[in-house]
C-alpha cells in the first residue's frame, strides 16, 4: 500500500461495498424464503420489502461518492499488477458502478414492475396455452431489452450488452461462431445416437419415496463435499443455488417419487454451484470479488458435477452401492452397466430442462438464434411459435403439440429479459469440457480417484485454477490463465464422443 490517502479511499470504498453487499444478500434471503418456506399469505407484502430492498441496493450501487472513490484510486489501481486483490477489486466495482449508472432508476422500477406483472400472466397462459394472450406482453419486453441495450450503446450487436451482464466481454459474434461449429458438429451425433436403440431407463422410473430419496440425496452430497455446515439443502418448486455471505451458501431440490434421476442429478448440479461460492477466497467477503467469475463459468463448475462426475461410471462404481441399500427392492437385481445407460439415456425431446447432456446444447442454441432473430427485429413476436416449431423440427426432430410445451415451456422471456441468458449454458459446458481436460492433465487420477469415492485431487485443482478467484477475472481471463488459450469447442466433444460413442455402440 502507498499513501495514506489512498489507504483511506479504499478502506471508505471497501465499506461502502460491503454495505450494498450486505443489501443484496438480504435480499436474496427474501426471494430464499419466498421460494422455499413462505406461505402464500405472505406474498404482497414480501413483493413490496423485496421491491425496498432492491432500490436501496440499486441506489447504493450508483451512489456519486462511490465513482468518486474509483476516480481517487485509478492511480493506485495502475500501480499495481492486474491480478493483485485491490487492483482486481477497483477494476471489478468500477465497472459494476459505471454499468449501474448508466441505466436511470425508473426505468429498473419499470422494468421490475413489467416482469412481475409478465411472470404472473405466463403463470395463467401456460396452463391455458395462450401464446396470443402472451404476445403483447413478450413485445413488451422485447421493446424494454432493447431500451436497456441502448444505455449502453455504442455496442456492435444489440445482444452484447445483455450478454455482459451475466458474461461480460462474451459478445453475440463470439457466442454465434462458437455454436454454429458446435452444431455442426453435435448435429451427427445426435442422429447416430437416436438411430441406436434408447437406453432403458425404467429402473429410474419405478417408485422411489420422498423420505428415502431426501437421506440418499444428503448423503451423497457430503461425499462430493458440500459443507452442511456453511450449507442446506431444502424443498422448493425449480432448483436454485442462493448464497447470503460465503459461510452460507445454501441449495435447494424438488423430489420426484417417480423419477430417481430428478432430485439426484439437479441437487447434484446445484452443489456444484454452491461448491463454487463456497471456495472463493474469504478475504473477498463483502465485496464484489464475493461471487462466481461469469454465468458461463458458474455453469461449468455445475455440469461438471453433474454430468462429468455424477452421470460417470467411476462414479457408480462407487456410489450404486450405498444407493442400492438404499432403495434394495428397486435396484437390488440392476447392475451397474444397466444403471449407467439408463442415467446417460439420450432422446430427442421438446422441454429444454429435462433435455439429457447430448440434446441440451441443441435446445439452447435455437433459443439463442430465436432471441438475436427477435431483438435484431428479424422476426415477429405473431411469428415466433412457427418458427419455434420449425427449429424443432429440423434440429431436433420432434414437433410441439402445442405452445405450452413449446414456445410458453419455461419462464425466461416472461419474467426477464430477451437476450443475455441462454447462452451461457452452453458456454458452461464448452468451458467444462476444457476445464475437465486440463484438471485430468494435472491431476491423471480424477478418475480412479472418484471411483473410492474421493474427490479430494479434483477439489484441490478447482479450488486454486478457479474457485478461489471469484470474480476477480471475466470468462476469457480465467479460460486464457489455465488454459494458455480462448474458449474451444473441441474439448467438450472428444468428451461426449468418448462418453457416448462406446455407450450407444457407435463406429
Ligand atoms: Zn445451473
Amino acid at each position: 500500500m502507498t499513501g495514506t490517502s489512498e489507504t483511506r479511499a479504499l478502506t471508505e470504498l471497501k465499506q461502502k461495498l460491503s454495505e450494498t453487499w450486505d443489501l443484496t444478500m438480504i435480499h436474496g434471503l427474501l426471494d430464499w424464503d419466498q421460494s422455499t418456506y413462505m406461505p402464500p399469505g405472505g406474498g404482497p407484502a414480501r413483493a413490496r420489502q423485496s421491491a425496498l430492498i432492491a432500490g436501496l441496493a440499486h441506489e447504493r450501487r450508483t451512489d456519486r461518492e462511490v465513482g468518486r472513490l474509483l476516480d481517487r484510486l485509478r492511480p493506485y489501481e495502475e500501480s499495481l499488477p492486474y491480478d493483485s486483490d485491490d487492483a482486481s477489486l477497483i477494476r471489478v466495482a468500477r465497472r459494476a458502478f459505471e454499468r449501474a449508472s448508466r441505466v436511470p432508476p425508473a426505468f429498473m422500477a419499470e422494468l421490475s414492475r413489467h416482469f412481475n406483472l409478465s411472470y404472473q400472466a405466463w403463470a395463467v397462459a401456460r396452463p391455458q396455452n395462450d401464446f396470443a394472450g402472451m404476445a403483447p406482453l413478450l413485445q413488451k419486453t422485447i421493446d424494454l431489452s432493447r431500451r436497456y441495450a441502448d444505455y449502453f450503446s455504442p455496442y456492435d450487436h444489440i445482444a452484447d450488452p445483455l450478454i455482459a451482464e451475466a458474461d461480460y466481454g462474451v459478445t453475440a459474434a463470439e457466442v454465434t461462431q462458437l455454436f454454429g461449429r458446435l452444431r455442426e458438429r453435435l448435429a451427427p451425433l445426435v442422429r447416430a445416437i437416436v438411430a441406436m436403440p434408447p437406453a432403458d431407463d425404467a429402473c429410474l422410473k419405478q417408485h422411489y419415496p420422498r423420505g428415502e430419496q431426501w437421506a440418499i440425496n444428503e448423503s451423497i452430497l457430503r461425499s462430493i463435499g458440500y459443507d452442511f455446515e456453511r450449507g442446506r439443502l431444502d424443498v422448493t418448486h425449480h432448483p436454485f443455488m442462493t448464497k447470503f455471505s460465503l459461510g452460507d451458501v445454501r441449495i435447494t431440490t424438488r423430489v420426484d417419487e417417480h423419477d430417481l434421476g430428478y432430485a439426484l442429478f439437479s441437487t447434484i448440479h446445484e452443489a456444484g454451484h454452491a461448491m463454487y461460492e463456497l471456495g472463493i477466497d474469504p478475504a473477498f467477503e463483502g465485496t464484489p470479488l464475493a461471487d462466481g467469475a461469469s454465468s458461463s463459468v458458474h455453469e461449468s463448475q455445475s455440469r461438471l458435477w453433474e454430468n462429468f462426475v455424477s452421470r460417470s461410471l467411476p462414479f457408480w462404481q462407487f456410489f450404486l452401492k450405498p444407493l442400492k441399500a438404499a432403495f434394495p427392492a428397486q435396484l437390488g437385481g440392476v447392475d451397474l452397466e444397466t444403471f449407467y445407460r439408463a442415467i446417460n439415456r439420450v432422446e430427442r425431446s421438446l422441454i429444454r430442462t429435462e433435455a439429457d447432456e447430448v440434446t441440451y446444447n441443441l435446445h439452447v442454441m435455437i433459443r439463442f438464434d430465436l432471441e438475436l432473430a427477435l431483438l435484431e427485429g428479424r422476426l415477429a413476436v405473431k411469428d415466433l411459435p412457427d418458427a419455434w416449431n420449425a427449429r424443432y423440427a429440423a434440429d431436433l426432430g420432434v414437433a410441439p403439440p402445442d405452445d405450452r410445451d413449446g414456445v410458453l415451456q419455461d419462464v425466461h422471456w416472461y419474467a426477464g429479459f430477451v437476450g443475455g441468458a441462454f447462452q451461457g449454458y452452453t458456454l458452461g459446458n464448452i468451458l467444462c469440457g476444457q476445464l475437465h481436460e486440463a484438471a485430468l492433465v494435472s491431476h491423471p487420477s480424477i478418475s480412479a480417484d472418484c471411483a473410492q469415492g474421493n474427490f479430494e485431487a479434483l477439489h484441490a485443482w478447482l479450488g486454486s485454477e478457479v474457485h478461489r478467484h471469484g470474480a476477480k477475472f471475466t470468462t476469457a481471463e480465467l479460460v486464457q490463465r489455465i488454459t494458455n488459450g480462448p474458449l474451444r469447442i473441441e474439448p467438450y466433444l472428444a468428451y461426449l464422443e468418448a462418453k457416448y460413442v462406446p455407450l450407444y455402440g457407435l463406429d
